[in-house]
């Protein structure tokens, strides 16, 4: 098999070969941890699949980046319109597991469908994708079930909102294109090479732009999808009428039911002649409603491809009691996921989600961080800039002495808490900011949460009759004691980025790329190279992700010289650090 995964011409800019093959180094699985086993790749380890993208560059298209092609026939153009309209960000709401003897043809009626999407789903607050969709659904009752709707082609293989608003999805989906350049590079890879030819892929992630732009690379590489959304506000209506347009057989729309959510999930594997082979999953809903409704669909599975913590977290669960059927690639842990995810989208989008939920000033404003892990610093280094006077609480003192090291001032929370003007939480853990604190802040603080749970400030304690509750905006709450001061809360203390703000694109490119990636790697793995455990990529298709977005910035990388490379000890392809390596970078 051919190491070389790529040595790519893209547009002018040369990339570094990257290895994929036996290249790869025997790798003990990257960012393993007491509480996260990792299982390490069985034969020939770390050995990848990807010399299926060996470049011909004979092959290279050469239409330009905007030029769509129908993603299932290879075939039509779209076109723009430039119609659409803003509403706000989506709340995200949590999901129940559905019983699993559930009816779906025993539907609840209009009214009780809108009930049952009151509760908050966990594996809706776990993944960071960009969650905004553009379109405002609320103007067409009509629940989409009811709805027949075919494309242009005929085909009515999908449920979605409304197919009439496809043009305006295919202008989404084009914008995010153009920040997505690994997902673009591997198509253009890809052509004559199919390295996922065969596969049927399902998928349950959040359908944004974003998305598309990854499952219109998906079948580029030869896959089949059926696809579903991992979140019931989540879903870009208009990007869903696109890719039902282009021939993929999308279940998904924003606002829908519980019921819905479980029903546009079994709609994408319960269907005749078509069994998947291949799970993409965000949240672990899918692989959840396959074990539990479907489980002899793991004869033919190849292999999951998960994103998130808590998704994640459940496959480890399954792989401790040996109940996982199936190789899985845990991407969350990824060091290209995890640090771009945590720290540079967070850096980003803590200034986005605080400036429109509140038109705040940061200039001067005092801010305490709690917690210095990944997201607190990105979240820190980006108040600096503005200008703000930053605090930060830690618990561990490595963390709390890179704090100082960063010039930020370590403190205990009550001895800043009456003089801050935001406060915000990024610890992963609980009850970090309780009612005692809360009682103490000045009038005007703003609260909020960067945090996975909504449990990091005790919101419950605010409960209670001497207090308050007015909503000033979307997501915006004041708090108000009796005294007449105020708090401004943020999303009721969900994750103030996901529910407010969107997250930059180029980010969620990183993470496509490792899904992408991990998918192509499950699917082409020899027999036995993979056992029923959960593994990371190999650290060499990290460096890879990494190398398909530098031509962005027109970065040039230096190569090793072969001197340097035996001085080092090191291939000259990579991989260039141990797993061990942190990568720290603040
Ligand atoms: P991390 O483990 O790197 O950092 C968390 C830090 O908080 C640690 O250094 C820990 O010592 C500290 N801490 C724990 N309890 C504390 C307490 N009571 N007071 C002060 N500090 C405390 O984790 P991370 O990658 O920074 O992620 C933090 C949280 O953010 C997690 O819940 C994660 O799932 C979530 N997350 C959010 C986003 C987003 O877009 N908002 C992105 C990625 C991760």
């Amino acid at each position: 098999m051919s190491v070389q995964v790529v040595a790519a011409k893209m547009a002018e800019v040369e990339l570094k070969d990257v290895p994929t093959g036996k290249d790869l180094p025997a790798e003990s699985p990257a960012g393993s941890s007491a509480a996260s086993p990792t299982a390490e790749p069985s034969s020939k380890p770390g050995e990848g699949s990807l010399g299926l993208l060996t470049p011909n560059p004979a092959k290279m298209p050469q239409a330009s980046a905007m030029k769509r092609s129908d993603p299932q026939q290879n075939g039509g153009e779209a076109f723009i319109n430039r119609d659409g309209t803003v509403a706000e960000a989506p709340r995200m709401k949590k999901i129940q597991f559905a019983d699993q003897k559930q009816e779906f043809n025993k539907r609840p009626s209009k009214i009780g469908r809108r009930s049952l999407s009151r509760s908050i789903s966990q594996s809706s607050t776990d993944s960071y994708s960009s969650a905004a969709s553009y379109t405002d659904s609320s103007d067409d009752e009509t629940s989409p079930r009811d709805k027949q709707q075919k494309n242009s082609k005929g085909n009515g293989d999908f449920c979605i909102k409304n197919i009439k608003q496809a043009d305006f999805g295919r202008r989404e989906i084009e914008i995010a294109e153009q920040e997505m350049p690994a997902l673009m590079a591997l198509r253009k890879r890809a052509q004559g090479e199919k390295p996922l030819a065969g596969a049927k892929v399902v998928g349950c992630t959040h359908i944004t732009a974003q998305t598309a732009v990854l499952m219109e690379t998906l079948s580029a590489l030869g896959a089949q999808c059926r696809w579903a959304a991992c979140n019931i506000y989540s879903t870009q209506n208009e990007v869903a009428a696109a890719l039902a347009e282009g021939g993929f057989s999308v279940f998904a729309w924003k606002g829908e039911s519980e019921d819905d959510f479980w029903w546009c999930i079994d709609r994408c594997v319960n269907v005749e002649g078509w069994q998947p082979n291949m799970i993409l999953d965000d949240g672990g809903d899918l692989t959840h409603w396959i074990y539990k409704k479907y489980p002899n669909m793991f004869k033919k599975i190849k292999g999951i491809v998960e994103e998130s913590v808590t998704g994640v977290h459940r496959l480890y669960q399954l792989s401790k009691a040996g109940k996982l059927c199936v190789p899985a690639m845990n991407v969350n842990d990824s060091v290209t996921k995890q640090k771009f995810d945590n720290l540079y989208c967070c850096r980003e989008s803590i200034l986005d989600g605080l400036k429109r939920t509140t038109d705040v000033m940061f200039g001067g404003k005092q801010v305490v961080v709690c917690g210095y892990g990944e997201v607190g610093k990105g979240c820190c280094a980006a108040l600096k800039a503005m200008g703000s006077i930053v605090y930060v609480t830690e618990i561990d003192p490595i963390c709390a002495l890179q704090a100082c090291m960063d010039g930020f001032r370590l403190v205990k929370l009550n001895e800043v808490m009456r003089q801050v003007d935001i406060v915000i939480t990024c610890t992963g853990n609980k009850n970090v900011v309780v009612r005692e604190n809360l009682d103490r802040m000045k009038n005007g603080c703003i609260v909020c949460n960067m945090g996975h749970s909504n449990t990091e400030i005790d919101v419950a304690s605010l409960r209670t009759p001497e207090l308050t509750w007015e909503r000033v905006r979307s997501q915006v709450d004041h708090v108000i004691w009796p005294d007449g001061k105020r708090i401004v809360l943020l999303a009721e203390g969900r994750l103030l980025n996901l529910s407010c703000s969107t997250v930059p694109t180029f980010v969620l490119s990183i993470t496509a790329t490792t899904q992408a990636l991990a998918l192509i790697e499950l699917y082409n793995a020899p027999e036995g190279r993979y056992k029923q455990d959960v593994y990371l990529l190999p650290k060499k298709m990290d460096e890879y992700v990494a190398s398909l977005h530098l031509p962005t910035f027109d970065a040039h990388l230096t190569e090793l010289t072969d001197e340097q490379a035996k001085y080092l000890g090191l291939n000259k392809n990579g991989p260039f650090k141990p797993n061990y390596y942190r990568y720290e970078n603040l």
